[in-house]
């Protein structure tokens, strides 16, 4: 049957979160999962965030502060960059959603690399723009193809770096020399979700290319390093007259109270973040031993994931180490169906991994 509806968004396939541990418990029957699917930090919150989070809950009854001010201004003073600049979302992912919808109109066209996060392409089609991908270099973006691929209808540009599922990255020199060229009427997005994670010398910081390049549009979340994926919170620098823009198209309370309350515990914490970083530096290093001991290749990644070529189906692999109690994530929508996503976990979640995936051999 079909229905009277915005057909391109009938034609579009439901997002597929990892799965949730309790799901596969219920479904085994047992207790002792371990999901290394979301990219999340396995730490746990602190004792700091989860006081914050009780205090703020008092407030329930009242809506949240809808412009954000005291989480604005600890990010400014956090960050260096001026609160006018900053624009709060539900998740980033509410940001990148808003920041179609404000550069976007039906016929505009919105350029990303192939194998880039899925959620650009759900947010281009939404508000009726034509999605331009581009194909990638060693599975990461290639900046000179997306340059020739801009045009007079061009209006966003989404570069995720690090990228999400591929781990690739692109040096702060390649993002100056792209900024240099696109033309001004086309908005570029970098996506810095994984920004913290990054340990390469010729890795850049966006947020010092704003003041030089107007057009430039950076966001980051509380999602992964922050290790805060539940509550929903992240943000967008930008110049303060897309700020102004992004602020009228945004929902009036788009942040809860207690994200905002969970968020400002988090960045006073820089203890967190580092210990954070340890961990996945470490916990890389294992998993990608592991990988290559058991005859596995991966996409060199600079964030707190790996994909890895599975050599079969990864939507299989997946299967089987689901019997197995581990979650991960096939990475087929993202055009790698032989490629098998895994998140950094602890040491413990790590092992039982590499033991699952050692358990279901390589067929
Ligand atoms: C995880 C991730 C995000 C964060 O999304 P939130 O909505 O903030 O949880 C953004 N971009 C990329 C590329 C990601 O992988």
């Amino acid at each position: 049957m079909t229905y009277n509806v915005n057909q391109r968004i009938a034609a579009l396939q439901p997002y597929k979160p990892g799965k949730p541990i309790d799901e596969l418990a219920r479904e085994l029957g047992i207790n002792d999962i371990v999901k290394l699917a979301s990219n999340e930090n396995p730490l746990g919150p602190t004792h700091a965030v989860i006081e914050a989070i009780a205090e703020a809950s008092n407030q329930l009854p009242r809506y949240p502060d809808g412009s954000g001010f005291e989480l604005k201004q600890a990010l400014a003073s956090h960050l260096q960059v001026d609160t006018a600049e900053i624009t709060l979302g539900n998740g980033s992912n509410d940001v990148l959603d808003l920041i179609a919808r404000v550069a976007l109109q039906p016929g505009s066209e919105a350029i990303i690399a192939e194998h880039s996060f899925v959620v650009y392409r759900l947010a281009v089609t939404c508000c009726g723009g034509d999605l331009v991908t581009v194909p990638a270099k060693d599975y990461g973006a290639d900046l000179a193809a997306m340059l020739a691929a801009v045009t007079e209808r061009t209006r966003l540009v989404f570069l995720a770096n690090p990228n999400n599922p591929t781990g690739t990255w692109v040096t702060a020199a390649a993002i100056e020399h792209f900024l240099q060229h696109v033309p001004a009427h086309v908005w570029v997005v970098l996506d810095e979700a994984y920004f913290e994670y990054v340990d390469e010398a010729e890795y850049g910081n966006g947020l010092a290319l704003l003041d030089k390049y107007p057009n430039l549009i950076v966001t980051r979340t509380f999602s992964k390093i922050y290790g805060l994926a539940s509550v929903r919170l992240g943000f967008s620098v930008s110049s303060p007259e897309f700020a102004d823009l992004l602020n009228r198209a945004r929902q009036p309370f788009n942040v809860n109270g207690l994200a905002m309350a969970a968020g400002l515990a988090a960045l006073a914490d820089d203890d967190y973040v580092q210990r954070s970083c340890a961990l996945n530096r470490q916990g890389m290093a294992q998993i990608t031993e592991g990988l290559t001991a058991q005859g596995y290749t991966y996409i060199p990644s600079v964030g707190n994931f790996v994909a890895f070529d599975s050599g079969r189906s990864g939507a299989e692999v997946f299967d089987a180490l689901l019997q197995q109690g581990v979650i991960v994530r096939p990475i087929a929508e993202y055009g790698l169906p032989n490629h098998v996503r895994v998140s950094i976990g602890l040491p413990i979640e790590n092992e039982r991994f590499l033991a699952a995936l050692a358990a279901i051999g390589q067929s």
